[in-house]
């Protein structure tokens, strides 16, 4: 294993073994401060680089990935799906997904997972002792995001999935894929025509999305809805929430979106998306080196850019 001891943590030497993001654009990305900081706190010889790769530039990326011996990579937007047939083999996760956020390159044969959905799942399980097997969930959305959620949990074993989106034919087609691929059951419930302008506790709602509310242990806010602050909220009945219930928001900026706010507002326990963007990185990190990761060093390093 490559180790530091007693070296500078930015020394870098013949032996030090180099992990990236490739991503379009690359510059905003918080991997770099988040892996960089994780192995210099365990004293690993890895240094993590971002790598700005454009879509024409993928194949020569991945490529250079085995010329150059890195030791893994991430992808990020716009390459999660177009790196697929690049790559060596595939976990049962990325190849439900269609999509890969993370390479480990193995002597040279490059193996693509996907800690997306493991990182939302093990969110769930740290912040909010919350375990899928059995229970009923309501995801909101059916992008990429909804999609990764999606999967996991139908390979963690619930009892059904419930889709909701805007468009209505996206969900159905996700719900149709995820019951064929893993045998989840699912349902799809509309999404109410009044728009973002619906007002919580107001009105009566959608009938079919009001029972899916009430019947769902865990609603998942996979949409772009919030999104930098905006004040747009999923049009769900809020007055049928309560501390039974475990809701999450994908989106993370702000961190405590209004989407948690109004539901904490009825009572519900809320997780941040910040803890699936922490623990998708964890994952990889833990690919990457086999080491168990410094969750509270790549905790504070996102806090810190954050400003929590
Ligand atoms: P996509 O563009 O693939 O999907 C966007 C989704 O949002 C679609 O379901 C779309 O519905 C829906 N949507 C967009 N605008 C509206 C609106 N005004 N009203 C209702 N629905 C709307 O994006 P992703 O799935 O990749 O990402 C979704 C969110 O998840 C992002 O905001 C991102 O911040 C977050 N995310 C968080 C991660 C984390 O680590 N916490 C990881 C990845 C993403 P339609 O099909 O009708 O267009």
């Amino acid at each position: 294993m490559n180790s530091r001891e007693g070296m500078s943590p930015f020394l870098v030497t013949g032996r030090t073994k180099v992990c990236g993001i490739f991503g379009h654009p690359v510059e905003h990305s918080l991997s770099p401060p988040m892996h960089n900081a994780a192995f210099a706190a365990l004293g690993l010889d890895y240094i993590y680089v971002p790598f700005p790769v454009s879509p024409v530039g993928l194949p020569q990326a991945i490529a250079a990935v085995r010329a150059l011996g890195l030791a893994g990579v991430n992808v990020t937007v716009p390459h999660k799906e177009a790196v697929l047939p690049l790559l060596d083999e595939l976990s049962k996760a990325a190849a439900l997904n269609g999509a890969v956020n993370t390479i480990v390159n193995r002597s040279g044969r490059l193996y693509g997972d996907n800690t997306d959905g493991s990182g939302f799942l093990r969110s769930l399980a740290e912040d909010a002792g919350f375990l899928p097997a059995g229970k009923t969930a309501l995801v909101l959305g059916a992008g990429g995001a909804a999609r990764g959620v999606a999967v996991q949990l139908a390979l963690a074993g619930v009892k059904s999935l419930i889709l909701a989106n805007r468009t209505e034919r996206r969900a159905n087609e996700l719900a149709a894929s995820l019951s064929e691929r893993t045998g989840v059951e699912t349902a799809v419930a509309p999404w109410p025509d009044s728009g973002n302008t619906w007002t919580a506790g107001d009105g009566s709602g959608d009938k079919t999305l009001d029972e899916a509310v009430r019947n769902s242990d865990l609603i998942v806010q996979a949409t772009s809805l919030g999104l930098d602050g905006g004040a747009a909220l999923p049009p769900l009945n809020y007055a049928l929430l309560g501390p039974e219930k475990v809701v999450c928001d994908l989106v993370y900026t702000p961190p405590d979106t209004p989407f948690l706010k109004q539901a904490r507002k009825y009572g519900a326990r809320t997780v941040s998306g910040l803890g699936m963007l922490l623990y998708q990185g964890v994952l990889a990190f833990e690919l990457w080196t086999g080491k168990a990761a410094p969750v509270e060093v790549m905790r504070e390093v996102l806090y810190k850019f954050k400003n929590i």
